[in-house]
């Protein structure tokens, strides 16, 4: 039940869990407040989950998954739905992009552009679903046939980030649902509401009950108790470095696959030959978008010093003209921070990185200028002549910081953009294909871009080296990441064969 009261100041609404096709009270009875970034004002109450709740949506799932219509589904039918479910979205796309808003005050030109796109992810795994084969192998066994079947994994565990919930929820349930999996979703407790109404959409799409639950809450009340659940087959997370690595041992324990997409640190490098403009723009598209709260965030703009100081100088001059305030207004540059701890946490490292000795020549404090209500507002910030090991060049702010690091050749910058933990993203801007192709090969990172940044398709394998993640989303890769692989032998003659040896 999603429930509309009035509060006596405001309509205030009541959202509960979705399991088995049915919106689920609480096990605790216990609901949290949910607010919008912009005002402040507390929109809508959240079912707060726990053990409970967690096992109830796994073992519909599970039900779902081992008893059900959906198992019997033939792949052309499952495609069918979720091409069905991106026609649904297409059609909902502006109520959910400024449900988005709303909830996490991400900017309404790009979230509404989102929602209209997530629909491609459904569409691309629905068309996939009927397309999984499996091979008939050579085989050196005389009268053994041999051939391999793809198969789904289960019930699949499925926790996302508060930056953009239903983006990343597609990029896991869209090829999960393509694979035969069911699943239960976990949004981020403090955007929980468009994962919600998603539900009302995959109730219209006809996918049978239990196949798709959502439950709401603390990651350590309902996420975890979820993980550790004995029925989940598999996890698949977004969010941070210190979460993914819990889950990954918790999942450990089971012997459990996971897909983890964690935070970047991502070098955004420009060469001396690059079109001066064009990376400008996109060292500002690396970090002011979004408010800077994105996983693949150009955070460490690592710039050529020849050409330094006029690099920063127009930096300056665009970073500085960017129009702060509402995110429902179409011509807003920069929107407020989503979370209050998250507001904390990027006031923290802009004195970390003064204590650290980075000069700051932009911003560096919290936004209480014309055109922003509330209280959650940060100015777009510059720190020059960072250094590669200080924190604010080492650590994921998650924030619109950006440090600005001199380089004097291919070799450093090399050197510079590979030596940190997390390896999401990097960019690179020049004119040389050469240095092109060679800053492409040598730099450690699940997506490069060259002179463009920040696009993702769902054709295109997304997901990080190191710290920054396991496993990939999006294009035909993913698909894999909810399917096992079974090795099928058929003696084509039976006769008793020396029981001793292997054959
Ligand atoms: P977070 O790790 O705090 O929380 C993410 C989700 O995990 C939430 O739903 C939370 O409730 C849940 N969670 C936390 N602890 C858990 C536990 N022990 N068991 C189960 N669930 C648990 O991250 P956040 O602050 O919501 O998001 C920001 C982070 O997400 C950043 O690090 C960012 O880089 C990352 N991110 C990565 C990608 C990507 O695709 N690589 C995309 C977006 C965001």
């Amino acid at each position: 039940l999603i429930k509309t009261q009035h509060n006596g100041e405001c309509w205030m609404k009541t959202y509960n869990h979705f399991i088995n096709g049915a919106w689920v009270e609480p096990a605790s009875g216990e609901y949290f407040e949910t607010d919008n970034p912009y005002t402040g004002e507390v929109w809508a109450k959240i079912a707060r989950g726990n053990a409970a709740d967690a096992d109830q949506a796994v073992r519909a799932a599970k039900v779902a998954f081992d008893d059900g219509e959906w198992g019997q589904m033939r792949p052309t039918q499952r495609g069918k739905l979720l091409v069905r479910l991106a026609e649904i979205i297409e059609r909902e796309a502006t109520r959910l992009g400024e449900l988005e808003v709303r909830d996490n005050g991400k900017l309404i030109a790009e979230m509404g552009a989102q929602t209209k796109y997530l629909a491609e992810w459904y569409r691309y795994y629905g068309g996939l679903a009927d397309k999984i084969e499996g091979a008939v192998l050579p085989s050196d066994k005389p009268g053994i046939f041999n051939f391999t079947r793809y198969e789904p994994l289960g019930v699949v565990g499925m926790i996302t980030a508060w930056n953009s919930p239903l983006l990343l929820l597609a990029w896991k349930l869209a090829p999960a649902l393509a694979a035969g999996n069911t699943a239960v979703v976990k949004p981020s407790e403090f955007t929980s509401a468009s994962s919600l109404e998603f539900m009302e959409l995959i109730k219209e799409a006809g996918m049978p009950d239990g196949v798709v639950n959502c439950i709401t809450g603390m990651g350590i009340e309902v996420g975890q108790p979820m993980v550790d659940h004995p029925d989940l087959a598999k996890v698949a997370f977004t969010g941070s470095d210190v979460a993914g690595q819990k889950i990954y041992e918790s999942a450990a324990r089971k012997i459990m696959p996971v897909t983890l997409e964690l935070g970047g640190k991502s070098p955004n490098i420009v060469f001396e030959d690059a079109d001066f403009e064009a990376a400008v723009m996109g060292a500002i598209s690396g970090i002011f978008a979004a408010t800077g709260q994105t996983c693949i965030a150009g955070s460490r703009l690592l710039v050529q010093r020849s050409i330094h100081d006029e690099f920063v100088k127009r930096l300056l001059e665009v970073a500085g003209a960017a129009k702060i305030g509402d995110p429902m207004s179409p011509d807003t540059h920069v929107g407020p921070v989503t979370t209050q701890p998250q507001y904390e946490k990027i006031l923290h490292y802009m004195n970390v990185a003064r204590e650290d000795g980075a000069p700051c020549v932009l911003g560096g404090g919290p936004y209480t200028g014309e055109g922003v209500k509330g209280n959650r507002f940060v100015e777009p910030t510059i720190f020059t002549n960072v250094e590669n090991h200080m924190r604010i060049a080492q650590e994921e702010v998650f924030g619109p910081i950006l440090s600005v690091i001199p380089f004097e050749d291919e070799a450093e910058a090399l050197s510079i953009g590979n030596d940190i933990v997390f390896g999401l993203a990097a960019g690179v801007w020049t004119s040389d294909i050469g240095r092109a192709l060679r800053m492409s090969e040598k730099l450690k990172a699940g997506t490069v871009w060259v002179n463009t940044y920040r696009a993702v398709s769902f054709m295109s394998p997304f997901g990080g080296y190191k710290r920054s993640g396991q496993g990939r989303e999006s294009g035909q890769e993913a698909i894999k990441e909810f399917l096992q692989v079974k090795s099928v032998w058929i003696a084509q003659q039976t006769s008793p064969a020396n029981p001793f040896i292997m054959r």
